[in-house]
């Protein structure tokens, strides 16, 4: 599961619109997961919702192993599987996916909403997935609504599946009706249910009454969008579902992300001061949950502080997570490597990153490796093909997408974020001793 294999030099360092922050940006080989992976934090959000990936038996193992296998419960995922004749055009693949389509509904009457996830494969035959959704929309008349997006593993990153399966639903979110739109909170990212309850009660209690997700627990449950409406993006990878959001008459709200208790603070305080509330009572409910979250971060930050961090470039939290390891648990950063770099969405972050914080933006595996060996970090934040080659070499090693799937957000999941990262050290003192 892979990207772009070509090879080129890394460019040398830039200056980013930050003086004092230095931007490297790389071209080469990539060392991530495709986004299909996202169907596994999707499925679960919507449960009345069905992903079928059209795609390759590797597409097919690739969900199944990151996905786990379903004991007690149908699964909410499947795989569509292109064989030769489909991938040699010796077949009419839109009539076998009709067909299976078919099939599927009828065993699974419970499905309202259908993805169809494309893949390299289908990619590569020019399978029109959107002209599929189209036509089977037409048949289906409302009684199931299908939407497409591409989960290709071409030049994306993990994280990306979900940006683009959102961004299949903002056309079908409503207009909000006229003299409404101003009074609503917008939530968009996948959050852990029970994280989502705690942050909109929380919002409730700062006095901002209407507050909906993107995406929704039921997935024809589609909030509204309009002009008033303000965005506030729970994760900083959900950049073309954020234009298309503002394209609707949203208005976004920049900030740091809701990771650890800088970040979740100052997270929710942008959103109450874009509905007007008085800084008194914002901190009248924060101060407490800042004050709890620091203190269950503190036995961590013992582990963590003054050891040195590299983060490899995987799941676009990269930012985020550098500024809560660095400021709130005292971590030193060697550097800060991103898939991609969307200033605008990451503004927030950059501003609070030390002066002279190296960023690189892509990837160049080699280069970046040799740069891990020479720098020998206390901990590399890495994706899982990298993680065992490292630790053979003496490195501790945290997987990254182990935080996508992780209920991380907010003061109150600070101490479990930071805990996340001292656990390999720990381990690593315990063999050291054993
Ligand atoms: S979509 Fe592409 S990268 Fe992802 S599993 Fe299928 S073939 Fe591999």
């Amino acid at each position: 599961m892979g990207g772009s294999l070509s090879v080129e030099p890394a460019a040398p360092p830039v200056a980013t619109r930050n003086p004092e922050l230095s931007l490297r940006r790389e071209n080469g080989q990539r060392e991530v997961f495709c986004g299909l992976t996202s169907i596994v934090w999707l499925h679960r959000r919507m449960p009345d919702a069905f992903f079928l990936v059209v795609g390759s038996r590797t597409c097919a193992h690739l969900i199944q192993s990151a996905a786990g296998v379903m004991i007690f419960a149908e699964p909410r995922f499947g795989t569509a599987i292109l064989g030769e004749r489909d991938l040699a055009g010796l077949a009419d693949a839109n009539e076998e996916l009709d067909r299976l389509v078919a099939d599927l509904l009828v065993r699974r009457p419970e499905i309202r909403t259908l993805f169809l996830v494309g893949s390299c494969p289908s990619e590569v035959i020019k399978l029109d997935l959107g002209k599929a959704a189209e036509r089977l929309n037409a048949q289906l008349a409302g009684r199931v609504r299908v939407l497409n997006y591409s989960g290709s593993g071409i030049e994306t990153t993990f994280t990306q599946g979900e940006d683009q399966a959102l961004l299949a639903m903002v056309p079908l979110m409503p207009a909000s009706p006229p003299g409404t739109e101003a009074d609503q909170l917008l939530i968009v990212g996948t959050l852990a249910d029970a994280v989502e309850d705690r942050l909109v009660d929380l919002f409730h209690r700062l006095g901002i009454p209407r507050v909906s997700s993107l995406p929704p627990r039921q997935s024809r449950d589609l909030p509204s969008i309009g002009p008033g409406t303000r965005v506030l993006l729970a994760q900083p990878f959900l950049s073309a579902t954020a234009r298309a959001l503002t394209a609707r008459g949203g208005q976004l709200i920049t900030a740091p992300y809701p990771l650890g208790v800088e970040g979740s603070a100052a997270w929710m305080t942008a959103a109450a001061e874009a509905f007007g509330i008085p800084p008194a009572q914002v901190a009248a409910v924060l101060d407490p949950l800042v004050e709890r979250g620091r203190r269950a971060v503190a036995p961590h930050r013992e582990v963590l502080a003054g050891k040195r961090l590299f983060l490899l470039p995987d799941s676009q939290l990269e930012l985020s997570l550098a500024r809560f390891l660095q400021r709130e648990c005292g971590m030193s950063l060697v550097e800060v490597g991103t898939p991609y770099l969307d200033r605008a969405l990451l503004e927030g972050e950059l501003a609070l990153l030390p002066p002279g914080t190296p960023i690189s933006e892509g990837q160049h595996l080699e280069n970046q490796l040799d740069r891990v060996r020479a720098a020998r970090p206390d901990l590399v934040v890495c994706g899982l093909g990298l993680a065992n080659p490292l630790e053979a070499e003496g490195i501790a090693t945290k997987w990254s997408i182990e935080l996508v799937f992780s209920p991380i957000h907010g003061c109150d999941q600070a101490g479990d974020l930071a805990e996340l990262f001292a656990r390999p050290l720990r381990r690593r003192e315990l063999l050291r001793f054993s």
